[in-house]
């Protein structure tokens, strides 16, 4: 009886902890608001043609990567490529492939900068020896902060004797290094590295925290994957594991209410139904937490929120689906590209883009002989608030995006089929991202590691997961606190 668990969500946060838990033998229950699985990394159709929403360049499918753990200790398989070259980085006219492979991505900064070469391949070999020790720990999935004794003898356990090497970064954002090896006015590999922070950290180099920002930068060289279909095929093989284990997914069911009665949850849907059970997972962002629980249990909680129950602290997205005929893709285009339009501006919203095509002959995303394309650019909500700013800022972007599209592949403003838009009010009304706020949290001291929101709650069976909570940014860090929850409610090391 002690093992019903109602998650309300299907983000990856959410459906990691249901999939590991009920194959644990939990009786899990699933409500999920939109009508597709998956949230930011789920899908939406026209006709024919499947576009991803938001994540679509997938980390964690290597070995011993997050979402092959997963995969395998669930017995499925997700179709995933391995990228040789992650992603083109286009920094105005110039063009700089990012390799996975460290020799020819070293190669690439020689040609690139020939006189700072020695100080850039210093702080990489840097940048990436933090990154590979912090990995070996990473893949014991370590909570932070810790809050029980179980959680510090776990990071105790994945501590070496190597870790004093990172002492000396404790406490600093990555521009310690950037100064160190006096790159500050090297303006590529600033731009460059500040367009891959910002995507995967949400912050450039002088906020990131530097252990976050280090994973980041040797993230991509342990393996970056185009998924056929897109992320949602994830979602939808946890969906199917939980249900082939015996649980239940619904949807659409957008949970209103969440109560305590004696020792039990009481969570209710918009239809009326109630579901009881002795623990819930929120996999929501924290901002919905207060119009959700009761106010003497949202009372309760808010400390351990450390003030981040407000959407404002993280970025909006814009985002542009395009699908196109295949005749007017270049030969060799990359799948994926980083793009910023003016190389002397700032990474902003109207400057700065990531743009992931579809793969020739990926049938899930578009018929043969079309493909489609996503563009996500961060945006600052606050300056989206009114009707005006909003309809200003979305053809702003568009514009400046198209024209760019243009350059890359010509012909696309003539030939394109589809141009659909999405800003944060798409974003709260598709995915209830209150007030559009995306990403998780930006990775900085504010925020990252010992200052993140920890999976626990001082309410007895009331869990957070999702890119809110830590690890938090990304849909690896949404799994990954999936797993934190998963392990904490079963008392299992799970994987
Ligand atoms: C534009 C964009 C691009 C991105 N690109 C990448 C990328 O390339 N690679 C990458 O790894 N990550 C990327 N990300 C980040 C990644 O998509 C997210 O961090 C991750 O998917 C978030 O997962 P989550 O568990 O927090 O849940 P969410 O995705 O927030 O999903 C939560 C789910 O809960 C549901 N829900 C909310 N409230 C209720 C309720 N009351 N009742 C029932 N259901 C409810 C929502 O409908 C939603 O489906 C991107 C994000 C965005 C926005």
């Amino acid at each position: 009886m002690n093992k019903r668990v109602t998650i309300v969500g299907s983000g990856f946060g959410g459906l990691t902890a249901g999939a590991l838990l009920q194959k644990q033998g939990y009786n899990v229950t699933v409500l999920e608001a939109a009508v597709e699985w998956g949230g930011c990394s789920g899908k939406f159709q026209r006709k024919d043609f499947t576009f991803p929403v938001g994540a679509t360049l997938a980390m964690g499918f290597e070995k011993n990567g997050l979402h092959k753990q997963i995969n395998d200790y669930l017995g499925f398989k997700t179709e995933s490529y391995p990228l040789e070259k992650v992603m083109d980085v286009r920094i105005g006219e110039r063009i700089i492939p990012y390799h996975t492979d460290r020799d020819l991505f070293l190669k690439v900064w020689e040609k690139e900068e020939q006189k700072q070469i020695q100080s850039i391949r210093k702080f990489f070999q840097e940048v990436w020896s933090i990154g590979q020790i912090l990995r070996r720990h990473m893949l014991q999935y370590p909570v932070f902060p810790p809050k029980s004794r179980q959680e510090t003898f776990s990071i105790l356990r994945g501590v070496k004797p190597n870790y004093i090497r990172l002492l000396p970064y404790i406490g600093r954002s990555l521009s310690f290094l950037v100064k160190k090896y006096n790159l500050e006015n090297c303006k590529t590999f600033i731009h460059f590295n500040n367009g891959v922070l910002m995507d995967s950290m949400q912050t450039t180099y002088e906020d990131c925290e530097i252990l976050m920002g280090a994973t980041a930068l040797d993230i991509y060289h342990h393996g970056a994957f185009y998924v056929d279909g897109g992320l949602f095929k994830v979602a939808e093989e946890l969906v199917n594991s939980i249900k082939s284990n015996g649980g239940k997914t619904l949807k659409p069911r957008r949970v209103t209410n969440v109560n305590k009665r004696d020792s039990i949850w009481v969570v209710t849907d918009h239809r009326g139904n109630i579901f009881e059970s002795e623990h819930v997972i929120m996999n929501v962002p924290l901002a919905n937490l207060n119009e959700l629980l009761t106010k003497e249990t949202y009372e309760k909680i808010k400390p351990g929120l450390k003030t981040k129950e407000t959407s404002l602290k993280q970025w909006g997205a814009f985002t542009m689906y395009l699908a196109i005929d295949e005749d007017i893709v270049p030969n060799n285009f990359n799948l994926f590209h980083q793009v910023m339009i003016a190389p002397n501006k700032l990474p902003s919203s109207d400057n700065h883009f990531f743009m992931s095509m579809s793969k020739k002959d990926d049938e899930f995303r578009a018929p043969k002989g079309y493909r489609t394309i996503t563009i996500s650019t961060h945006i600052n909500i606050e300056e989206w608030q009114s009707i005006e700013n909003y309809e200003k800022m979305s053809e702003l972007i568009k514009k400046k995006v198209l024209t760019k599209l243009e350059s890359m592949i010509p012909g696309i403003n003539e030939e394109k089929i589809y141009t659909i838009t999405g800003g944060p009010v798409a974003w709260e009304r598709f995915v209830l991202r209150k007030e559009g706020g995306v990403g998780g949290f930006p990775q900085t001291r504010q925020h990252a590691i010992w200052n993140a929101v920890h999976h626990r709650t001082n309410e007895k069976g009331l869990w957070l997961c999702g890119d809110n909570i830590f690890p938090g940014a990304g849909s690896i860090g949404a799994s990954s606190s999936g797993v934190h929850v998963a392990r904490s409610i079963s008392g299992k090391r799970i994987l």
